[in-house]
């Protein structure tokens, strides 16, 4: 008989969530993780952290820009950084000791150490092998690379150095314009960076509603990030002072060169395998690095099964929890699900900036009839009383059903009022259904009603 019902691999939101649940639902669980901490990528070295800055970050902005306004006055705060580094692995920390809180409780077994799988059924950790009925891969992922360019988490860094250098760069780098490079960006912005974003797409944040991408773009030049887009990176290299990037514009081929402290490498990230023996024991890989899977997250060997990070899908936390959560399910015999056409992306600057379902362009792709639903945060009282009133919510909805298909919000608290969209998706709400909801006055949340109303006769308050 074997050892455990499930041995997962990886205790990132895919790996630790799924375990949880999978004891909930009676299964013998053991999770196996390489780290020193629970909680993967996005505890130790990616959500928690990043947000941490952000906050800090924030308020130091607030005291700057809009503490006078509001008669508060006085001298304003210098930065401490390496305090501010260490209120982030507080942070951390707290938030992986509640995960071990969290299988201790659900008597989840941590298994510490890096894992490979020898054959099916048999998880090896250390010298010690452990059988299991089912094995999940929860590996998650690491940053990509990019020719020419050498990382060495200093000078030359991943969003993982970025996270904790040594100190405050003068300038920065940030090669790529997606979200951790935005996030990142953000944060050494507001402590006095000089910011420049190299990206080799025309836009800010591919995949984003355009309309919200250009007024994101908008907003953060005003902010003091300097954009420089359509820009093939050739090489960096760290130099005396700092390190210099080398790029060609894709219009006219010219080459260019631009200094910094240091470089933010942020051109995404790629599935983690390695060390596993997936080849060994013919696991069907795609040809981007993730594990193939099927509708119900089993690989292509019997009782081996992979989710998050390392199989195809958005690279979110929430994403990987969610199939963390419907794998326990399946394991234990129900009915495990993910709607990926409603899964929510967020972007943690200020304004926030938050999205789900079709953009515009999406829909135009798909030939599909729509109307568009807006409004302006200039209209809505509580966002102007907070010096939030930049940015719009868009609500996309079918011209004949007034069935929701998207929606895309630029503004305060943007990565939660988009879960009152995502309720109303999930339970194929129309936009009338949302207008005809009573808000609370003065919530952000009326601007996203606005909208909804302006998708049928009107906002009021435009
Ligand atoms: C800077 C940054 C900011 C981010 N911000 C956000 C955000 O705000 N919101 C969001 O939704 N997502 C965010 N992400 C993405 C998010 O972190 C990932 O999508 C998420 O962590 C994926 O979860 P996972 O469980 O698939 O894998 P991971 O979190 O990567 O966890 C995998 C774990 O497996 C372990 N492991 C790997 N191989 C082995 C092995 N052989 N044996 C034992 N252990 C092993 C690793 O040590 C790791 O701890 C961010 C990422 C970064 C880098």
């Amino acid at each position: 008989m074997a050892e455990f019902d499930t041995i997962i691999i990886g205790a990132g939101p895919g790996g630790y969530v799924c375990a949880i649940r999978a004891a909930q639902l009676g299964l013998k669980v053991a999770v196996v993780e390489g780290r020193g901490t629970l909680g993967g990528t996005c505890l130790n070295v990616g959500c928690i952290p990043s947000k941490a800055l952000l906050n800090a970050t924030h308020q130091l902005h607030e005291v700057h820009e809009n503490f006078e306004k509001m008669g508060l006055m006085g001298a304003h705060p210098t930065v401490d950084w390496a305090k501010m580094l260490a209120y982030k692995d507080d942070v951390i920390a707290g938030n992986t000791k509640g995960i071990e809180f969290l299988f201790k409780k659900n008597k989840v077994t941590w298994l510490k150490g890096w894992a490979s799988i020898p054959a099916p059924g048999q998880v090896k950790v250390g010298d010690d092998i452990h059988s299991a009925k089912h094995i999940v891969i929860a590996t998650g992922s690491e940053p990509s690379s990019l020719p020419g360019v050498t990382v060495d988490e200093k000078t030359i860094v991943t969003s993982t150095g970025a996270l904790a250098l040594g100190s405050i760069p003068k300038s920065l780098v940030v090669i790529g314009a997606g979200v951790i490079g935005l996030e990142m960006g953000s944060v050494y912005a507001r402590l006095g960076a000089e910011v420049t974003v190299v990206e080799y797409l025309d836009a800010i944040t591919p995949g984003m509603d355009a309309e919200v991408a250009k007024a994101f773009q908008k907003i953060l030049s005003k902010q003091g990030i300097k954009f420089v887009l359509g820009a093939a990176v050739q090489g960096a290299e760290v130099t005396g002072t700092g390190a210099k990037v080398s790029y060609k514009l894709r219009k006219d081929d010219s080459a260019h060169e631009i200094a910094a402290d240091v470089v933010l490498v942020a051109t995404g990230r790629k599935p983690y395998t390695a060390g596993l023996g997936l080849e060994a024991l013919g696991v069907e890989m795609l040809p981007r690095g993730q594990i193939k899977t099927d509708g119900h997250f089993a690989t292509s060997v019997k009782g081996i099964y992979a989710i998050g990070d390392a199989i195809v899908g958005p690279m979110l936390a929430h994403k990987a929890e969610d199939e963390g959560m419907a794998l326990a399910e399946i394991m234990a015999g129900k009915h495990g699900h993910v709607n990926y056409g409603v899964i929510p992306g967020v972007v943690y600057t200020t304004p926030e900036v938050a999205s789900v379902g079709a953009t515009e362009e999406q829909l135009k792709e798909q030939g599909r009839a729509y109307k568009v639903g807006k409004f302006s945060f200039m209209g809505n009282a509580r966002a102007k009383a907070v010096f939030q009133a930049e940015g719009f919510v868009k609500i996309l909805a079918d011209k004949e059903t007034d069935r929701i298909l998207g929606a895309h919000i630029i503004g305060p608290a943007a990565g939660d009022l988009i879960h009152e969209v995502c309720v109303a998706m999930e339970f194929g709400a129309s936009a009338q259904d949302l207008a005809l909801t009573c808000h609370a006055h003065p919530t952000y949340s009326e601007a996203v009603r606005e909208a909804a109303l302006a998708c049928g006769d009107g906002a009021i308050h435009a």
